[in-house]
């Protein structure tokens, strides 16, 4: 099976500050790590490898020291690294990501599966893995918390929901994006770290990519950041306690004292 997982390099911490004139993350001295979610990722397309047989391809987008982030993956067990850089790309939301990483996974070849992580610890929007899945037309199941069965042709996995989880059946080539409830992601072996120390990164730029320059960078990212804030804390709100009966009708009134219904 080919496997390609997509892999973000994002701040070790969530104290990170914005640019408050462009609206992006300073990112600038702080500790970078691969992406939890990703993690998970990385470790279910290798235990699909050494089952199934097969090549995991890792692709981030990001700047030149997100080649890290890629050497992480491979003393984990990756075959093949790929680093889409380029300062044509930078100021890209989620939409210009997702076009930049879906031209970029064009050029490896054969794809089966495509892996994402649930979505990111510094933007957080989760929309990178679907908006690749559209861009490049195939079905695409996010939140998943266990692979049943997979062939070459389908896959069978269960979604995590808010209670519970819904078994489903997709067909192959496909993306997924996965949750930490999947597995526990390996610690890299001696092996595996020697072996990332002197892996070959291949880099991806508009100029082995085809990609249409109006659709790049910050010209080509529809979003525009107007403003960026920490939400105000909001204190405790009001407890109410006692008996069934009392607390549908204490409920009852604060609703009506809100004003939003009679
Ligand atoms: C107007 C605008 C300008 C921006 N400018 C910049 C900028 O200059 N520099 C900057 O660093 N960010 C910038 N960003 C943020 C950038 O768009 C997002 O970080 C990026 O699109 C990923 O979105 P996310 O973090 O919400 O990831 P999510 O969608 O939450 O990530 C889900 C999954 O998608 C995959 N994924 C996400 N991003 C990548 C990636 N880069 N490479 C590989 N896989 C990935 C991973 O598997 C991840 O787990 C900007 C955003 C906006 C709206």
């Amino acid at each position: 099976m080919n496997i390609v997982v997509c892999i973000k390099q994002v701040p070790g911490t969530t104290q990170v500050k914005i640019n408050p004139e462009t609206g992006t993350l300073i990112r600038d001295g702080v500790e970078a790590v691969v992406n939890p979610f990703d993690e998970y990722a990385i470790e279910e397309a290798i235990r699909i490898k050494e089952k199934k047989g097969g090549t995991v391809k890792v692709v981030t987008m990001g700047p030149p020291q997100a080649e890290a982030a890629l050497r992480t993956a491979i003393s984990m067990g990756a075959d093949e690294a790929y680093l889409v850089s380029d300062r044509a790309f930078a100021g890209s939301d989620t939409w210009a990501t997702s076009y930049t990483l879906t031209a970029a996974i064009k050029t490896l070849g054969k794809v089966d599966l495509i892996i994402c992580g649930k979505q990111a610890i510094d933007g957080d929007t989760a929309q990178v893995g679907p908006g690749i899945a559209e861009m490049l037309d195939i079905p695409f199941v996010a939140w998943v918390r266990k692979i049943e069965e997979i062939s070459e042709t389908s896959i069978k996995l269960e979604r995590l929901m808010e209670e519970g989880y819904d078994v489903l059946e997709m067909p192959l080539p496909g993306l997924i994006t996965v949750v930490k409830e999947i597995n526990e992601p390996r610690m890299a072996s001696l092996k595996g770290k020697m072996k990332a120390k002197s892996a070959q990164i291949n880099t991806l730029s508009t100029s082995n990519m085809d990609v249409d320059p109006q659709f790049i960078g910050l010209k080509g990212s529809p979003t525009q950041v107007l403003r960026s804030f920490v939400p105000e804390r909001k204190s405790g709100g009001e407890k109410i306690t006692g008996e069934a009966a009392e607390l549908a009708q204490k409920a009852a009134s604060v609703i009506q004292n809100l004003g939003v219904v009679k």
